[in-house]
C-alpha cells in the first residue's frame, strides 16, 4: 500500500538498541545517554521571556508569512553581517524554517527531478540522503576518510555523476565526525559547483559551537558561493531551542524563491511569536553562547577520557557537540553499542548508523551534565 519511494527508504538500525534501553529502563537501571543530539541546557531566559511577552499579543494569534516576517530576516541578515561578514538583501535571500530540517528535507523537491543526483557524504545526517529519495532522485555517497579528515575527495566523483547531480551536501564543523572545513577546501567546493553546475547546500547548525579560538565559516564567504550556494542554519544548537522548531536557510533569490515554492505548498510558516523569541535570540545578548561553549568544552574534556578508559581513539574536537570514536578492536558499531549498554548502561551512537563509512565509529553527544560523564567514567573502571 504504501509509496515505492517510502519503501526505498533506508531501514532503521538501531531498533534493537532502543528495545534494550528500554528493557534496562523498565529493569530499574539508571541509563546514561549519549546518544542524542539535543542539547541538555535550556532556553536561555531572555529569549524565553520574549516568547512569553509575543504569545500574549493577538497580532502573532493568525498565520504567519510563509518567508517570515520581515523584521526576523532583517535579524538573520544583521547576524549574519556580523558574524560572517557577509551581506544578505533580507527581502529576497533570506527564508525562515521550521527547524533547519525542514528546509533541508523541502531542497530536494525544489532542485531534483526524477533520477537526478544528490550527491551526499558518508556519513552524514541522514536528512541528505532521505529527503533525495522522498523526491526521486539519485543519492550518490562519497565517503569521509580520516585520513583526509574526514573531507571529500571531490576529485574522485566520476564524471558521470557529475553530469546528471544536481544538489551537493555538506556539513562543517560536521555531525557526527566533527571535522571542520577550512575556506580553501570551501573555494574548491565553489569551484566544483560551477564547473558541473551544481547547487551546494551547506548545512551550518554548528557554525557556533566553537572551541579553543576556531571560528567556523560560512560558504557565503566565498566569493561567487551566494549564485551556486544554499547555507542552512538553526538556532537549535547554538541557543538551546531544538524544540521550539525555528532555522533559515540563505542564498541567491532564484534559489531562495524555489524553496519558497515547495514551502508555499506544504507548510505555513513559523509561529509569529516563535520568530519574535529568534530574533531576541540572534541580537540579544551573546553571553549565553559563550556559556554554552564554556560547559560543552569541560564535558569535552571528561568524555575524551571517557573514550580513553574504553580504548577507543579520539581526536580532539574543533566543534560542535560530540566526540567521534573510532573503535580499534574490530567490532561492528552496533556490537560496540549493545555491549556498552549491557555492561554499563551507557548509551552512544553507532557510527554506521550515518551511513556505511561511519562503521567502525561511535558518536558520543556531550548533551549530558558533566557529572554523568563521570558516573560513566567510574562504571567503566
Ligand atoms: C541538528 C541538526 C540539524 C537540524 O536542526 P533543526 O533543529 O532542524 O534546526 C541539521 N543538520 C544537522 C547536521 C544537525 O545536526
Amino acid at each position: 500500500m504504501i509509496s515505492s519511494r517510502l519503501s526505498a527508504l533506508p531501514k532503521y538500525l538501531f531498533a534493537s538498541i532502543d528495545e534494550a534501553v528500554s528493557e534496562l529502563r523498565e529493569k530499574g537501571v539508571d541509563v546514561i545517554d549519549f546518544g542524542v543530539g539535543d542539547p541538555d541546557l535550556p532556553t536561555p531566559p531572555h529569549i524565553v521571556e520574549e516568547m512569553i511577552k509575543a504569545v500574549q499579543n493577538p497580532a502573532y494569534h493568525h498565520y504567519p508569512s510563509y518567508v517570515g516576517m520581515p523584521s526576523f530576516r532583517e535579524a538573520v541578515a544583521k547576524w549574519y553581517k556580523k558574524v560572517f561578514g557577509v551581506h544578505l538583501d533580507p527581502e529576497r535571500e533570506v527564508i525562515a524554517l521550521i527547524g533547519s530540517k525542514e528546509g533541508i528535507a523541502h531542497t530536494p523537491l525544489a532542485f531534483l527531478d526524477p533520477g537526478d543526483i544528490s550527491i551526499v557524504p558518508d556519513p552524514s545526517y541522514p536528512v541528505y540522503k532521505n529527503s533525495t529519495i522522498l523526491a526521486d532522485g539519485v543519492p550518490y555517497s562519497i565517503p569521509l576518510f580520516e585520513d583526509n579528515e574526514f573531507l571529500p575527495e571531490m576529485e574522485k566523483i566520476p564524471r558521470d555523476v557529475r553530469e546528471k547531480a544536481k544538489l551537493l551536501f555538506l556539513n562543517y564543523p560536521n555531525n557526527p565526525t566533527t571535522a571542520v572545513a577550512d575556506k580553501q577546501f570551501l573555494r574548491e567546493v565553489v569551484e566544483f559547483a560551477y564547473e558541473w553546475d551544481i547547487l551546494i547546500c551547506y548545512d551550518n547548525p554548528y557554525s557556533e559551537i566553537v572551541f579553543d579560538g576556531y571560528k567556523a565559516p560560512s560558504i557565503l564567504q566565498v566569493r561567487g558561493a551566494k549564485e551556486i550556494g544554499i547555507e542552512f542554519h538553526s538556532l537549535s544548537k547554538t541557543y538551546n531551542m531544538t524544540g521550539w522548531r525555528i532555522g533559515f536557510a540563505v542564498g541567491c533569490e532564484k534559489t531562495i524563491n524555489a524553496l519558497g515554492m515547495v514551502k508555499t505548498n506544504i507548510d505555513s510558516g513559523v509561529f509569529e511569536a516563535v520568530q519574535r523569541a529568534g530574533i531576541k535570540a540572534l541580537l540579544g545578548p551573546q553571553d549565553c553562547v559563550r556559556e554554552n561553549i564554556r560547559v560543552y568544552r569541560e564535558r569535552r574534556e571528561e568524555m575524551l577520557k571517557l573514550v580513553e578508559t574504553l580504548g577507543l581513539e579520539a581526536h580532539i574536537p574543533k566543534a560542535t557537540f560530540y566526540v567521534w570514536a573510532k573503535i580499534k578492536d574490530g567490532t561492528s558499531s552496533i556490537d560496540y553499542c549493545k555491549r556498552l549498554l549491557e555492561k554499563y548502561g551507557i548509551v552512544a551512537t553507532p557510527g554506521v548508523g550515518f551511513g556505511e563509512y561511519g562503521e567502525g565509529y561511535l558518536r558520543f553527544a556531550l548533551t549530558r551534565p558533566l557529572s554523568r560523564i563521570e558516573e560513566a567514567i567510574k562504571r567503566i573502571s
